[in-house]
């Protein structure tokens, strides 16, 4: 029986329907192990005071309106209960979304790794579709929406980072949603590849050490200009190990780490730019650790913004371990924009003006990451005038952001009765 056949059964009714709801009653615990033992032959029964009693005390744990009468909405909800993770295979169905306990957990689990399926609502529907799908693209398996053994034991691997990942997740977004929507006030580390005795790719007459240093820059000028603390892990001439670098951002607290280089490759053909962050794109491994949601979150608007700018190749955002990534207390994501063995991706970076579209990309991935997920939804290019606009217009409704000679009744400001 599918909830959508279901009739409305209430106390004096009998037959196969009323069994059906009893045999379901009986394995939530509901109604008692005793009361199946009455003698009573297989799929027919009453529905009497007792299975009353037991429909009102399921109604009562599930929140539902409690009368004593299986409806739709009952009904569906007791139909789910029978189910635990992994009894069925789960997929979204367009018509007729899979609902039940079963699902309440998926999306539950999906949540504490940070993927956001929507409500915890055990309704099979596409935002938790969506979330199954990056998941399992994720931990590296054909992300197909359908969660069968495979992804099962995919999920029980990650069993024991559940805690830790989404304590992570969860101290990663407040510290962004405690400095609120502007990058005022923040440190952002810029780590430029390579230095010293180590120059990194070199290609077609680039040397990615000097490109990185001049690129980090220029994003130096134009985070400084909005009133970001810019702090260098290296200067022209010196340079550190990559334990090193991180150990120092750790020491300034910072709120972020950009760490910038330009790649190489034996294939001729290689080129393209990729962003990493801090994760194990392996399942097993991710036992041991943890994700940064923040650092892929931001990893992905940063890889977006240069290749709108640049026409550089999307070559994707990836998990990584790296020392610079793992051992970094706050986000931290890696850029390599393009190939200097690549002829064209090497003229594109060649040209000073490219160079000063990348560092523009980088301040507005980073204004859409603390202005959050609401504003990050559009795609491609986005002028800085306009998000300057909306920062302003945020801080108008913000009460922590009074506007001059405005009255905010009730508000108390200190200095401002004097
Ligand atoms: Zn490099």
């Amino acid at each position: 029986m599918s909830p959508q056949s279901v009739v409305v059964l209430r106390r004096g009714d009998s037959g196969p329907a009323v069994a059906d709801v009893c045999a379901r009653l009986l394995l939530t615990g509901d109604l008692p192990a005793s009361w199946a033992e009455r003698g009573v032959p297989r799929g027919t029964a009453v529905f009497d005071e007792t299975v009353e009693e037991a429909v009102k005390s399921f109604q009562q744990r599930r929140g539902l309106l409690v009368d004593g009468v299986v409806g739709r909405s009952t009904y569906s909800v007791l139909d789910g209960a029978r189910w635990a993770l992994g009894d069925r295979v789960l997929r979204y169905v367009p018509d007729y979304f899979l609902e039940g306990d079963d699902v309440v957990r998926l999306q539950a689990r999906l949540l504490e790794l940070g993927f956001t399926p929507g409500k915890v609502d055990g309704i099979h529907g596409p935002a938790t579709d969506a979330a199954l799908r990056s998941f399992q693209a994720a931990v590296g398996l054909t992300p197909d929406g359908t969660l069968g053994p495979e992804t099962l034991r995919a999920f029980q691997a990650l069993q024991r980072s559940v805690t830790g990942g989404s304590a992570n997740a969860l101290r990663e977004r407040e510290q962004i949603r405690r400095g609120g929507f502007s990058l005022t006030g923040r440190t952002v580390v810029l780590d430029p590849g390579h230095g010293g005795a180590d120059p990194g790719a070199v290609g077609h007459g680039l040397v990615e050490a000097d490109l990185s240093l001049d690129l980090a820059r220029r994003i130096e000028g134009r985070l400084t200009a909005h009133g970001v603390e810019v702090v260098f892990t290296r200067t022209g001439t010196t340079a550190g190990e990559e334990i090193d670098r991180a150990a120092f951002a750790n020491s300034l607290e910072a709120d972020l780490v950009l760490s910038i280089h330009t790649d190489h490759s034996e294939a001729a053909a290689a080129h393209g730019a990729a962003t990493f962050f801090y994760g194990h794109g392996d399942p097993s491994r991710r036992t041991q650790g943890a994700w940064s949601t923040i650092g892929e979150h931001f990893a992905e608007l940063l890889l977006r913004e240069v290749v709108a700018r640049t026409g550089l190749t999307d070559c994707r955002s990836h998990p990584r371990s790296w020392p610079l990534l793992r051992r970094t207390r706050m986000p931290a994501v890696r850029l390599e924009v393009g190939y200097l063995s690549h002829p064209s991706d090497a003229a594109t970076l060649a040209d000073p003006l490219t160079r000063d579209r990348i560092a523009e990309g980088v301040v507005v991935a980073l204004q859409r990451l603390y202005l959050g997920d609401a504003d990050t939804a559009r795609t491609g290019m986005l002028k800085l005038a306009d998000l300057r606009r909306h920062i302003e217009s945020a801080r108008d409704g913000h009460p922590d952001h009074p506007q001059p000679g405005v009255t905010h009744p009730g508000a108390t400001h200190p200095g401002a009765s004097a």
